[in-house]
């Protein structure tokens, strides 16, 4: 069967391809295990070395990837170019931590005990399609340094960047089958990966939904499983903050990427006494975001994935908004930057919209604002904006979440650990972190009696 990808601000299409089913799978996880043997016997010199011509393929064909992600993804252009920036960033970070992820030796009696970082074999890494490239990185990056053998699933509405990036990847000298891309349904290419009893971790991003489902598969086998799932973080802002700072940076904490982001800062939590003048200035920068042609190097926030995605998006705003910005006409799978009115228990503050909705929600107090923010069964990211220093680490603390930030909306770094607590998932991806996951601890004792 082929699969037509579109690109979803024109939802002209933009290739056909060949789906994968199980038996194109069950090639691919057999390729990957023939490669094994020979990619873990590379020297860490050499495996970082094809890291780092893989981060500079990257760079070289930067333009043509960020191009290929904005139209597949419908992502402005100018983010797209971070993006693929950061993708290169993510494959040096990890060729400089191939000689510097290792064991220990503990002191014991009778003799000498050592640890070993041990690759795992072969993984089944699935990504979605909000950030294809990127979070294929952040997955495929530990994994080669591990000397680990993968097969990436991208998903089925986005595979055109990682299908570029496979070739990257053969450009570089990676040898044939330590990556193998395979596109097809995630029902079934993705399951099959879940339940293959020679794939022994799975790497997932999505949905809370699927993540569970994910982890339930991986039981048969003992699967190793790392989850990044939805959010529904919070942006807390106290009266005391510079709170035209932090209007003017919430927007797009919100409807970057059209808020089809797992770290949206979508439920904006404000102090009552500065709730007025904090939802005055939101709306004024709401109004401010450019919402039109990716193409465009002044676009800040294009369409949504898909018809069916804007449909769900759309059924979280009933009534009249506090704001709703303008799109484009038809065709292409516009929203409007929307901002309502909402409490904690409103459906729009506690189920991830995925899109670009922002709910504003007063607190009373610092307690109250712990309480609210903690009130949801996800804990990804989340933001807290105020000048008093003591009281800003007090709440960090106190927040129920992965990655937060302190006067800024940013949580994803190469060299810093990203991932969630709750239903968010677990595991630690990018950063030195992320290689614990990619590698089984293996421990040698040595007698010298
Ligand atoms: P999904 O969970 O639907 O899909 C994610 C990936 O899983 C896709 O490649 C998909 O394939 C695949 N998949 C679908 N069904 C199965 C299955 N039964 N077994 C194995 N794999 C399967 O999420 P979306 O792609 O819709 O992405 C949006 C979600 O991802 C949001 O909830 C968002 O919060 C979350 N997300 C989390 C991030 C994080 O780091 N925590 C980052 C980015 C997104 P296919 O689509 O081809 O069917």
């Amino acid at each position: 069967m082929s699969l037509t990808v579109l690109n979803p601000a024109t939802e002209e299409p933009l290739a056909e391809l060949e789906q994968a089913g199980v038996e194109e799978t069950d090639v691919a996880v057999a390729r990957a295990k023939a490669a094994f043997p020979g990619w873990r016997a590379v020297a860490p010199a050499d495996r970082a070395r094809l890291l780092r011509r893989l981060a500079t393929l990257v760079e070289e064909h930067g333009e043509e990837l960020a191009r290929i992600e904005s139209q597949n993804v419908g992502k402005p252009i100018a983010g797209a170019r971070a993006e693929v920036g950061m993708v290169a960033q993510v494959f040096q970070f990890y060729a400089g931590a191939v000689d510097k992820h290792h064991g220990e030796t503990i002191p014991v009696a009778g003799g000498v005990d050592m640890t070993f970082r041990e690759p795992m074999g072969v993984l089944g890494l699935i990504v979605p399609w909000n950030f294809p490239l990127n979070i294929a990185s952040w997955k495929l990056g530990p994994a080669l340094a591990c000397a680990n053998t993968v097969v990436l699933k991208p998903a089925e509405l986005t595979p055109l960047s990682a299908v570029r990036l496979g070739e990257l990847v053969l450009e570089a000298g990676i040898p044939e089958g330590v990556v193998n891309v395979v596109v097809g349904p995630g029902s079934v290419v993705g399951q099959r990966l879940v339940e293959h009893p020679e794939v022994a971790k799975i790497a997932f991003t999505g949905s809370t939904e699927v993540g569970r489902r994910v982890m339930q598969g991986a039981a048969t086998t003992i699967k190793r499983v790392t989850l990044e799932l939805g959010g529904k973080s919070a942006n807390v802002v106290f009266a005391d903050a510079d709170l035209e700072r932090a209007a003017a940076a919430a927007p797009y904490a919100v409807f970057d990427n059209a808020g089809q982001d797992c770290c949206a800062r979508s439920r904006i939590l404000v102090e009552r006494i500065a709730y007025d003048r904090f939802t005055s200035l939101l709306v004024d920068a709401t109004r401010g975001v450019r919402v039109g042609d990716p193409a465009d190097e002044q676009t800040e926030m294009g369409p949504l994935i898909s018809a069916a995605h804007r449909e769900q998006v759309a059924s979280f705003v009933d009534g009249e908004p506090l704001f709703r910005g303008e799109t484009p006409p038809a065709p292409g799978f516009w929203f409007p930057c929307t901002v309502v009115e909402a409490t904690n228990d409103d459906r729009v503050a506690r189920e991830e919209v995925f899109g670009p909705v922002a709910a504003v929600i007063p607190f009373a107090d610092e307690a109250d604002a712990v309480r609210i923010a903690n009130d949801t069964p996800y804990g990804l990211s989340g933001s807290i904006w105020t000048r008093d220093g003591a009281r800003a680490l007090r709440v960090a603390r106190a927040l129920d979440t992965g990655a937060l930030s302190i006067n800024s909306n940013s949580s994803v770094r190469v060299a810093t650990p990203f991932g969630g607590f709750k239903q968010s998932g677990f595991g630690r991806e990018l950063g030195m972190q992320a290689l614990e996951a990619y590698s089984e601890v293996k421990n040698v004792f040595y007698s010298t009696d």
